[in-house]
């Protein structure tokens, strides 16, 4: 997500380096540049409008500073503009003072409406909430067994008429639900309503209907990023329609521009709640408008990173690697290759690697890694004694020999793991000694 925007602003700010004052020709260059970025990024004329003018009167004014050269000060105020038109802080579901809480979606057809419903589901089942999810999109034939695959793959509870049985009135099917649940003790409900493949007035009627009937605490709108600018007329249309509280933007994973979730916003002042990026459950979360801005410039998205690593690891594990990053004792093999494994569980490297700073130039490199090369080198690590993976000094050539027979690799590749190591361990004497020049502060500048 939002590939071509970041690679357009990474260029932008890199022509302002090693400029030791901000000209007023800097600053309309770097502005019409800014504005050509976002515009082809697919956001909203009056958004980029807006913008373009906050962002030039700030750097006109912005102090000399000591702490940042003028590069610095313009990324920081592009950031901290980003996360404005973004929503600012990061919004969540507001409960119900009595249970349960009523969640409604809307949205149109092929949105993600009925994934987003298991996504979140599970999202707040793992908060120790115990939903149920409510099949009231009876317009199309298969939503309902979709909502029982994903509820039963969520391991929640699923409401949905009887076949043969009153089918045909989902507003009656929503009104009983919240019944329903409140006998049985769920705490949230989550409605999934139809959609129509484009917007019309039988639709709408409909959502409204169950809108009144079950007067909902939170209406989220579900809207598929992919769809550029469209997606926000649609986000219009639903406003006056129906109404809602807050965005769901999926399919984020496919939008490479990030269009719309710079426009909806600004244009229909709803924040996000939530952004979904693939087809798994798990491929869901909260929208934090700082760490997308981050993410945008290209400044890493470690807070997501260290709270997937959580959510993956045993506590001992991360408080392991922890004591071993901050211990005084030097970094050995043994811990290298520890912490290779666990990274390993966190998924495929590639989606890892672009949430750190920097790595947004990288991408293509890291498309290409070889998720064998990893096994690779630990296959070498495994071949090597303990006193070699404590000591590596002492592996001298018949040693590497060994080690590279014992792998089913070659000397070089044995080699070549030893200088990385040593260099990697270099660093992290360097770190732990006060840290590197420049970190952690933004990448490249
Ligand atoms: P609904 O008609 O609004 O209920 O939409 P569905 O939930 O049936 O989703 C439509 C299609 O989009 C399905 O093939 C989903 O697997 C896919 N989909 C949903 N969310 C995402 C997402 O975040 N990323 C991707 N890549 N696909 C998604």
């Amino acid at each position: 997500m939002f590939e071509t925007l970041s690679d357009r602003l990474t260029t932008v700010f890199s022509s302002l380096r090693g400029k030791g004052r901000l000209s007023e020709e800097d600053i309309n260059t770097t502005a019409r540049e800014i504005r050509v970025a976002l515009l082809e990024a697919d956001v909203a004329l009056p958004v980029v409008r807006e913008f373009i003018a906050r962002v030039k009167e700030r750097a006109r004014g912005a102090e000399v500073s000591k702490a940042l050269n003028p590069a610095q000060q313009v990324i920081k105020i592009v950031h901290e503009e980003l996360i404005e038109v973004l929503g600012g802080e990061t919004r969540t579901i507001r409960f119900a003072k009595t249970p349960p809480t009523v969640i409604m979606l809307a949205g149109l057809q092929g949105a993600g409406k009925t994934t987003l419903a298991g996504k979140l589901a599970k999202w707040l089942a793992d908060q120790r909430n115990t939903p149920l999810l409510v099949a009231a999109d009876l317009q199309r034939p298969n939503a309902v067994t979709q909502l029982q695959v994903l509820g039963e793959r969520a391991n929640v509870a699923v409401y949905a008429p009887e076949p043969g049985n009153g089918v045909g009135d989902p507003v009656e099917v929503a009104r009983s639900s919240i019944d329903y649940a409140r006998r049985n003790n769920y705490n949230v409900v989550i409605i999934d309503t139809a959609g129509r493949l484009g917007i019309d007035e039988e639709m709408m009627q409909q959502a409204a209907d169950i809108r009144d009937a079950v007067s909902p605490d939170e209406i989220l709108f579900v809207v598929d990023a992919m769809i550029g600018q469209d997606a926000v007329t649609t986000a219009q249309a639903f406003l006056e329609g129906v109404g809602y509280d807050a965005v769901a933007l999926t399919k984020l994973d496919g939008d490479a521009r990030g269009g719309a979730a710079l426009s909806i916003r600004h244009l229909t002042g709803r924040p996000i709640m939530f952004a979904s990026t693939g087809e798994k459950l798990e491929d869901f979360d909260l929208f934090h408008p700082d760490r997308m801005a981050s993410r945008i410039l290209d400044m890493g998205d470690v807070l997501t990173l260290i709270e997937q690593a959580q959510r993956t690891f045993e506590e001992e594990e991360v408080a392991k690697m922890a004591s071993t990053l901050a211990s005084d004792e030097d970094f050995t093999l043994e811990d290298f290759l520890e912490q290779m494994m666990m990274i390993r569980k966190l998924g495929p490297i590639g989606k890892l690697l672009q949430m750190m700073p920097g790595m947004g130039q990288m991408r293509e490199q890291i498309e290409n890694i070889d998720e064998r090369e990893l096994d690779r080198v630990a296959a070498i690590i495994r071949s090597m004694t303990p006193e070699e993976r404590a000591n590596p000094k002492i592996i001298n050539g018949s040693r590497r020999l060994r080690i590279a027979k014992g792998s089913g690799t070659q000397v070089s590749d044995v080699s070549g793991l030893v200088t990385r190591f040593f260099e990697a361990q270099k660093m992290l004497r360097q770190l732990k000694q006060g840290g590197l020049p420049g970190m952690p502060g933004m990448p490249g500048f």
